[in-house]
Formats: C-alpha cells, structure tokens, sequence
C-alpha cells in the first residue's frame, strides 16, 4: 500500500493510469475478439470502432472518479447514455511507480496544474486492418501546458508468438525527471539515417519532406505512440509528420516518454507544443519526434525546407 504513503499528485496518477491503461487494453482486445468492431465515420479518413468508444469511456470514468478536479481530455466524442460496465472501473494503483522518489520539480504541482490527454485506442485504421502491433493506448500527463509524463500501452504487444490474448501486451510509462520504464531504451545506429512516418494518411508535403532528408530507410506504419517506440528502442532516428491531423491526444504521452529519455518531439518549426485545457486540440504545423535533443533534433528540423513550411502555414489559414 505504498500509494497511501506518496504524497505526489504527478505520481499517483501515473501510478493509476498504469492500471487504468492495462484495463483499456483488455477492452481493445476483446472487442477484437469479438470481430464486431461496429465501425464509425468520424471524417475522412479517420475511423472510430466500439473498441475505441469503450476504451475511452473505462480510462476517463476511472481517472475522474479518482481525480476529480483534474482536467481530462479525449478523443472521442460519447454518447452519455453508453452502459459503463463495473470492471471497467479500475481504482488499483501501480505500485511499483512509488518505490520511486517523485522529482523534485513535480512535487508541488496541483489539481489545477494538470491536463490528461487520453487517446484511448492509437491507430485505429491499422486496428481495423489486422495490424495489431501498431495500436497503442495512450494516457498523457501535461503540467501547465507542458507534456511531462506519460504511458503508452501496447496491447497486442507480442502477438505474433503468443496466442493466448490474456498474455499479450506491455506497458511503457516514463517522467520527466525519472526516467522510462517498461522497455529497453537503445539509440538507433550510427552511420544511417532511418526515418517512420505515417502509412495512411500521408501527403505530397510529407514525402517531399522525407525526400529532403535523405534518409537510408523509412518505416511507414500507424499510430503516433507506435512510432515514439520505434524512436525509444532504437529502430528509428526520428518521427516526421509535416502535416496536420495529429492531436494533442496523440502527442502528449509519447512526448513525456520521449523527453524523459533526452529525446524531444515538437512541431515542424521546432517550437514546443502546448497542452493546456484552452489549446487547439490540432498539431497544426506538424510532429517532429528525435531519440536526441541536442544533436538529432536540430539536424532533422534543418531538413524542413521553405516549401514545407510553407505549405504548412498556408493549411493553417485555410482552416
Ligand atoms: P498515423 O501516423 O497516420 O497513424 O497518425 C497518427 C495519429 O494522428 C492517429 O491518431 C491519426 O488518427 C491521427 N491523424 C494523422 N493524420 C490525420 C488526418 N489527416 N485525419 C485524422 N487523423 C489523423
Ligand atoms: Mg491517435
Ligand atoms: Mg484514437
């Protein structure tokens, strides 16, 4: 019980949210289980599925019920009237998160202080198509407009070997300060230069953007947590998505991931993103995610030409 003992804000709710993910996860695969993903039309190109519906509504009645003065915000839009079921109410904390010492610069925080981003089920066109390894589910902590933590739960984690559903998954959580946990962090090779982008909604703007950099190798796959992966464990340099459609939803928890490790995710223009409750809820001038602040992040960020920020500018005035 050491939940009872902690005395940081930042830490029980990412303690909470662990489980909270884990649940969300057992939600996502079961619906898959039941091969009625009862799809929906959000936009073009942009899907819903009960797995995402149900999700959503697990993580945001437990996390509110917990903390009831924080803001939280998801993806979807639900209907109020959707059955809540019991299970779906998860009020376990992670212990081992407080057999860490919460950094000192989150001690303090409050209530106020803090907007959860939760995109309940990340890469859903992929999740609809069989490729289970690309979904994530995605619970990020900001702090005065500042993505400091996060988890990403990857469901279907090993499901290529494993076939019993009740043994898949993995949980990666990280904080600012602290370090990330669940996974082997690595720093992708030296010598080449491999990029992931997007796989189903890519543009002229994001391939002119990837031809300029040159790179060795690009993986296109879904989901904004599943690329920060492939950035974390070393199997790309960085994530580049000069184009809108990406929410805060999508980046908030990877980011706080990605820069508890030293890696750092802004827009195109390298400017941070904000993530207070009154933001645009839109990554209007792009994502750019690197394993390394310092020196990668520059380096890609000089790859944008005029013509793709350009572009980019000229979407945000339309819209
Ligand atoms: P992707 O890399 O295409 O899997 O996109 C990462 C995240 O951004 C997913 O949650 C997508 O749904 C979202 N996203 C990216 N582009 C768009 C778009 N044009 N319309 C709607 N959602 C998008
Ligand atoms: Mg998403
Ligand atoms: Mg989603």
């Amino acid at each position: 019980m050491l939940w009872k003992m902690s005395n940081s804000l930042v830490l029980k709710i990412i303690a909470s949210s662990i489980n909270i993910s884990k649940q969300a996860g057992v939600i996502v695969r079961d619906v898959m289980k039941t091969g009625d993903l009862a799809v929906v039309d959000k936009g073009i190109n942009d899907l819903q599925t009960e797995a995402d519906r149900r999700a959503q509504n697990c993580i945001i009645t437990s996390l509110s019920k917990q903390f009831p003065k924080i803001s939280i915000i998801g993806e979807e839009t639900l209907d109020p009237n959707d059955k809540i079921e019991d299970h779906w109410m998860v009020t376990t904390y992670d212990e081992s998160v407080f057999k860490h010492k919460c950094p000192e610069e989150w001690l303090n925080v409050t209530d106020e202080d803090i907007v959860v981003w939760v995109d309940p089920l990340d890469g859903t066109s992929e999740y609809t198509q069989g490729l289970l390894d690309h979904v994530t589910v995605l619970i990020g902590l900001s702090v005065k407009g500042r993505a400091i933590g996060g988890i990403i739960h990857q469901p279907f984690y090993n499901y290529e070997n494993e076939t019993d559903y009740s043994k898949l998954g993995r949980t990666i959580w990280g904080l600012v300060g602290l370090g990330a946990f669940g996974f082997t962090h690595k720093q992708p090779p030296v010598g080449k230069v491999i990029v992931t982008t997007t796989r189903s909604h890519s543009s002229a703007t994001i391939n002119a953007a990837i031809d300029a950099i040159k790179p060795d190798e690009v993986l296109r796959v879904g989901g904004a947590g599943h690329k920060v992966l492939l950035v974390i464990e070393g199997k790309a340099h960085a994530y580049v998505f000069p184009s809108r459609g990406c929410k805060k939803w999508d980046t908030c928890a990877p980011e706080g991931v990605l820069q508890s490790l030293g890696g750092r995710l802004t827009d195109v223009f390298g400017a941070d993103l904000l993530y207070d409750k009154d933001v645009n809820h839109t990554n209007e001038l792009g994502v750019l995610a690197t394993h390394d602040a310092l020196t990668a992040h520059p380096f890609f960020l000089s790859k944008f030409t005029d013509d793709v920020k350009a572009s980019l500018l000229s979407q945000q005035q339309r819209v």
